[in-house]
């Protein structure tokens, strides 16, 4: 059972506001009969209406991508670029990527219609863990490493506290493999905890997200979550 403003916002009829509007309004039929009160809760078996038009119920859909480089995390793009859409098979659900990976980025992206569950992962007050594998430039002090871990102070405020560990040094080629590990979502983040360090980003790939990984996957193929996997998340 779900209060009826949930129902009618996740179908896509308003937002959750103008839903509890719509319903006040009188404008909302449960079986026919015209319900006022926001508290109530219906079923999957229960008929809903909107202004006299039955809510066509979608089910939700949730796919795993590994993202390759090059290709655009949004749903359209007026360069005509790939997007991860391109990338999903296709399903009648309106499906959008659950936050976003630059288009230079690779690694574990989610695929849904559930706003609700796209909400859940993506704030930060949710701490869901997001784990990235950087190349960077040099070879950065533990000094410099701690100050990530700790926070740097970006344009758009300081970063939460991130977990971090250095993975390989390459001394010849001046590089170093890094793995942090973040549950914040700024634009463009890690690269940008980087270069507060003075080792700008190479190559960045998500490693994970939460508990789901790429494993199985090579880059460019999807799968869909299993039922277990949403469960846990949920
Ligand atoms: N941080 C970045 O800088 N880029 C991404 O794509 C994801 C996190």
């Amino acid at each position: 059972m779900e209060r009826l403003q949930k129902v009618l916002a996740q179908a896509g009829v308003a937002s959750r506001r103008k839903s509890e509007t719509l319903i006040v309004d009188g404008k909302v039929k449960v079986n026919g009969i015209v319900v006022t009160e926001l508290g109530t809760k219906v079923s999957n078996s229960d008929r809903v209406e909107v202004e006299g038009v039955e809510l066509v119920k979608e089910s939700f859909v949730y796919y795993l991508l590994y993202k390759p480089r090059g290709v655009i995390s949004t749903v359209h793009d007026e360069k005509g670029r790939k997007t991860v859409l391109d990338l999903i098979p296709q399903v009648s659900q309106r499906i959008f990527p659950v936050g976003r990976l630059d288009y230079d980025t690779s690694g574990v992206i989610i695929l849904t219609n559930d706003g609700d569950f796209s909400y859940l992962m993506t704030h930060p007050k949710y701490g869901i863990k997001k784990k990235y594998i950087a190349k960077v430039k040099g070879m950065p002090e533990r000094e410099a490493l701690r100050k990530l871990e700790s926070g740097v102070v970006l344009e758009d405020g300081m970063t939460a506290p991130a977990k971090v560990k250095m993975r390989t040094v390459d001394k010849k080629a001046g590089t170093s493999l890094i793995e942090i590990t973040i549950h914040e979502g700024k634009n463009r983040q890690v690269r940008r905890m980087f270069e507060a360090i003075g080792s700008p980003v190479q190559k960045l790939r998500r490693e994970s997200f939460a508990m789901l990984t790429t494993h199985g996957l090579n880059a460019g193929e999807a799968r869909e979550l299993t039922t277990h996997e949403v469960k846990q998340l949920r």
